[in-house]
């Protein structure tokens, strides 16, 4: 009998493989890591051929190890969201490098509309901002600047990551969830369809882009993994996490705190609209209907920590900030704002660049450590006032990630935020909402409530800091973010 999900996870630094059963037990797991290319300041890249080769060496090798396709009921998959895509439909092979998310090469084509005043309409109807993150002016840059893009007429395909697997896994199927497709900043929230101004404007050709669809559903079969095996949950990342956290009641919130960290709070099934330039989108799509979200991005969390390793030699691995950040008593007056590559909500400033201020020859190591780690509940405590300024305050947050497993990290946020903060034993909740979305498309599952049941047990924070010490590092912070702020202009 079929009795498990195969959930494909495509991070940021690494593609994964996992087997699901019904109870939400992980009984496999294989990952690679995923290579990304820096050809200059500011550019992301992936190679979109990597990513399918090792999506299905991971696939193949926990298939494998559980005795083969048979077992498998379902695939799920959760994706980094607004990476694009572009390939040859003729050849199946991409024609250019991915451009990442974290890629903020079109900054300057972003401002030029954000000050020709195009930004409100474009938010009132896709939920987003003009900011380079999103895919469409992504696929604008590809279209004025890569021949083999433009040039490639009826046989350009152009996709986000779940939408070029779907593909390759079926062998020509060009559909995209919606949850992925509100990502695109072509997508009208409240319509669930590809709106034609906005294709016209990141100039992205209609017969191009795939087919908007459901989260869960039986979107078409594979058997790149051995005998047939039909797709049944596709979700971006964050939504996948959302899902997997099962806030599926308006209100419910969580934070996932891998290389960028993501905000979002369930906002039920009327398009949300943010006044405090917060982004709506949509959560999931079921049977046609649309349950939405409104999100905060911080573009640099984990990659904060992985940068203080690798390009400057603070530490050895990212577990130990956790007893570096213990070792002194306080931040030393040490604040780092983490812009590295531009500072998301509630600023959206992409040329902000990062800053560690208040160093004196007391400064040690461990201040600065500590400093990089209390960024996170900082810039987390700016959203859940901007959460709260949009009527969606968060009463308690359900967290996860890879940064998370840090415990001091995890009971600061609480500290700051001074509201609960709740951390599931299994960390993977991405991968578990692609498999709760699979589970509910191959029909184990009557909807997500139910499938819920997948989720295990969970460890709570609550907050232990004093108003006065939560004021004082707040004060510090935002001094520091305002001066960054006030460079970049
Ligand atoms: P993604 O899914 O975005 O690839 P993960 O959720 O796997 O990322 O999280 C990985 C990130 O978490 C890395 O950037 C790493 O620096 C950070 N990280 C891992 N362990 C710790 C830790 N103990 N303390 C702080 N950061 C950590």
């Amino acid at each position: 009998m079929a009795e498990l999900i195969l959930v494909l996870d495509e991070g940021t630094t690494s593609t994964r493989a996992m087997l699901f059963d019904p109870s939400g037990r992980c009984l496999g797991a294989r990952s690679a890591d995923l290579t990304r290319q820096y050809p200059e300041p500011g550019r992301v890249e992936h190679d979109a051929a990597e990513i399918w080769e090792k999506t299905v060496a991971c696939g193949r090798a926990v298939v494998d190890a559980a005795g083969g396709t048979d077992r498998i009921a379902a695939i799920g998959i959760a994706n980094q969201r607004e990476t694009v895509i572009f390939w040859d439909r003729e050849t199946g092979e991409p024609l250019a490098p991915a451009i990442g998310w974290q890629d903020r090469r079109t900054a300057a084509y972003c401002r030029k509309l954000r000050e020709s005043g195009e930004e409100s309409a474009v938010q009132a109807r896709t939920g987003l901002l003009l900011d380079p993150y999103f895919s469409g002016s992504k696929i604008a840059w590809a279209m004025d600047n890569l021949a083999e893009v433009a040039e490639a007429g009826d046989r350009l395909a152009i996709g986000t990551v779940e939408s070029w697997l779907v593909w390759k896994l079926t062998g020509g199927l060009h559909v995209t969830d919606a949850t992925n497709a509100s990502r695109t900043l072509m997508m009208g929230l409240g319509s669930g369809s590809w709106d034609d101004g906005l294709t016209a404007m990141f100039r992205a050709p209609r017969a191009a882009l795939p087919e908007i669809v459901d989260s869960a559903g039986n979107f078409g079969t594979t058997t790149v993994f051995g005998g047939e095996i039909p797709i049944c949950g596709l979700a971006g990342d964050q939504q996948a996490a959302t899902i997997g956290q099962a806030c599926l009641e308006k209100g419910d919130s969580k934070g996932t705190f891998g290389t960028g960290a993501f905000l979002l709070a369930n906002a039920g099934t009327t398009p949300p609209k943010s006044r405090k330039r917060l982004l709506a989108t949509v959560a999931w799509q079921l049977g046609g209907k649309r349950t939405y979200a409104i999100e905060g991005s911080i573009f640099v969390a984990g990659s904060l920590i992985q940068w203080l390793r690798d390009s400057v030699g603070l530490i050895g691995d990212a577990a130990a900030t956790e007893e570096l950040a213990r070792s002194v008593k306080d931040n030393g007056g040490v604040y780092l704002v983490p812009a590295l590559s531009g500072i998301g909500a509630p600023w959206w400033e992409p040329e902000a660049r990062a800053a560690i201020s208040g160093l004196s020859f007391s400064t040690g190591r461990a201040h600065i450590v500590r400093a990089a780690l209390e960024a996170m509940a900082h810039q987390t405590v700016d959203l859940k006032t901007a959460f709260a300024a949009d009527g969606a305050d968060w009463a308690r947050l359900k967290v996860d990630g890879g940064m998370v497993a840090n415990d001091w990290l995890t009971q600061d946020l609480s500290n700051m935020l001074g509201i609960p903060v709740e951390r599931p034993q299994f960390a993977e909740t991405t991968a578990l909402g692609a498999a709760m979305l699979a589970g509910v498309g191959c029909g184990w599952f009557e909807d997500l409530h139910a499938a819920a049941a997948m989720r295990g047990a969970t460890d709570m924070f609550e907050p232990a800091m004093g108003k006065q010490a939560r004021q004082r590092r707040l004060d510090g912070w935002h001094h520091a973010v305002e001066s960054v702020i006030g460079a970049a202009h």
